[in-house]
């Protein structure tokens, strides 16, 4: 650039920003190399004693976003269930930024909120749910935690005035043992207790075991507790297991529990033909997580709450404000509806992700990913490793016979994400420790797995070789 040429505006730096980031993410590597000290080093001099000019910082900050972040938008980022963002997502969260509707009160944000609701419409419609209502949380944490709360407020109508004191000593949870960690979270934040929680075996195939639920059941009925809730998962989060909805369904209403379904990652499997079979029984769940955040490929946070009873929900949440000037007829106010006041123009990235990719877009771009991930495990196989799930979605959870010590399957993860080309997680299963590779981004290739099997090769010689040579 000419040493006398203007300097870019804000606006222009965001978008060359934007394209350069997007435009060739491989040249980056995918997991940092820094020190929390190189980090702090460079804060230093934001004292804020003095102003910053904005194109100024933003370049600063920017430069820092991108060479100190694991960068779950690379294409070989095989990782958490953290996506690669369609653009649509990018341009939506700016605008929800621009504009600033607060979603609280349908009247505070009349074109916003009658965007999420038609959203959140078609989304219900494309697992097969029909939910009596539903609203866009920070994530799936927070909407297991509200899934609780109505199961509650359901099963002790009494407990939004007396508190769940009584409620607590009498209850159960029944979660599988490959459930997600934030129904641990939420029992606690609900005031039940880590008591409360009864953790299900899984079968073989890392789904909760139906005979061991009925015989939890049975017993903790027996000695005179409720059954409030029981949480069957569509995707776990280690191996990508989908609970036997149908058989949960059914030990749920015979004892009046709560039926909850955590899709958080895989509820978008109901835009694939190939995958919609295996949501069987999500229709009979009394409310379903799911986030789009997850395989919808738009930016964190965007969770979604859908939820047969809006009667319990209004009952729960309602409350009186002096200073909130009262709902008009045209839409519910979803401060009356759910744990959030100020609310975040969530749903905008999901819409405009929607309009712009089109269901049968999103149907092509899971189905692509089942390829990339069908590859993967025929590449695997052939080089020795062993499959250690049986997941129709997109994850695959392998290890290899040579790897024998307790953390050496833990050391070949790190090896892979030191190098920087590519990045897998270490995690446990019943049977073992694994490594775990899920494809999260709409643009992983075959020739980004062939890159993941190189630098596994090339680890596991490092890690199997006898020590100390
Ligand atoms: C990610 C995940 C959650 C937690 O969701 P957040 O949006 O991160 O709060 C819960 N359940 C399952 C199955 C998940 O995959």
């Amino acid at each position: 650039m000419a040493a006398n040429a203007p300097p870019l505006t804000p606006a222009q730096f965001m978008a060359q920003e934007i394209k350069a980031f997007r435009d060739d993410p491989r040249t980056l590597r995918v997991a940092p190399k820094v020190s929390s000290a190189e980090i702090r080093r460079r804060l230093e001099p934001y004292t804020f004693a003095h102003q910053v000019p904005l194109a100024e910082a933003l370049r600063d900050v920017a430069d820092m976003l991108r060479h100190w972040t694991l960068h779950a938008t690379h294409p070989r980022y095989f990782g958490l269930f953290v996506p690669g963002v369609h653009e649509a997502g990018i341009w939506a969260d700016t605008l929800a930024a621009l504009y600033n509707p607060q979603l609280g009160a349908w009247w505070h944000a009349p074109a916003a909120s009658e965007i999420e609701t038609h959203t959140l419409q078609f989304l219900s419609k494309a697992i097969g749910y029909e939910a009596g209502a539903a609203h866009f949380t920070s994530g799936a944490s927070e909407a297991n935690l509200t899934a609780l709360l109505v199961a509650v407020a359901t099963a002790y109508p009494r407990a939004i005035e007396d508190g769940v004191g009584e409620g607590a000593a009498r209850g159960a949870v029944y979660v599988s043992s490959q459930a997600h960690h934030s129904m641990h979270k939420a029992v606690r934040v609900a005031g039940l207790g880590n008591r409360v929680l009864r953790t299900i075996p899984c079968n073989a195939r890392h789904q909760m075991d139906l005979q061991a639920l009925r015989v939890t059941v049975a017993t903790d009925v027996a000695s005179g507790r409720t059954p409030l809730m029981i949480v069957g998962t569509i995707g776990t989060t280690t191996s990508g297991a989908i609970d036997d909805l149908v058989g949960i369904a059914e030990i749920a209403r015979a004892h009046s529990a709560w039926f909850h379904v955590d899709a958080a990652w895989g509820g978008a499997a109901g835009f694939s033909e190939q995958l919609r079979p295996h949501l069987r029984g999500i229709a009979r769940a009394d409310s379903v997580t799911w986030d789009a955040h997850k395989w919808l490929s738009v930016p964190m946070g965007a969770g979604m709450f859908f939820c047969r009873r809006p009667d319990v929900l209004r009952t729960l949440f309602d409350v009186e404000t002096a200073y909130v000037p009262k709902e008009t007829d045209e839409g519910d106010d979803l401060y009356r509806m759910s744990l959030q006041w100020s609310r975040r123009f969530i749903g905008l990235k999901v819409f405009l992700t929607l309009a712009v990719v089109g269901q049968g877009g999103v149907a092509a771009r899971v189905e692509r990913q089942l390829g990339v991930a069908d590859y993967l495990r025929q590449r695997l196989v052939r080089a020795g490793w062993t499959i250690m799930n049986q997941s129709p979605l997109p994850l695959v959870c392998f290890t290899h016979k040579t790897l024998k010590q307790p953390d050496a399957v833990a050391l070949v993860a790190r090896q892979v994400a030191v190098r920087g080309r590519a990045w897998i997680s270490p995690a446990s299963l019943p049977e073992g420790p694994v490594l775990r590779a899920c494809i999260t981004h709409d643009d992983s290739t075959r020739a980004d797995i062939d890159v993941l099997c190189v630098e596994l090769e090339r680890a596991l010689e490092k890690v199997s070789a006898p020590r100390g040579r």
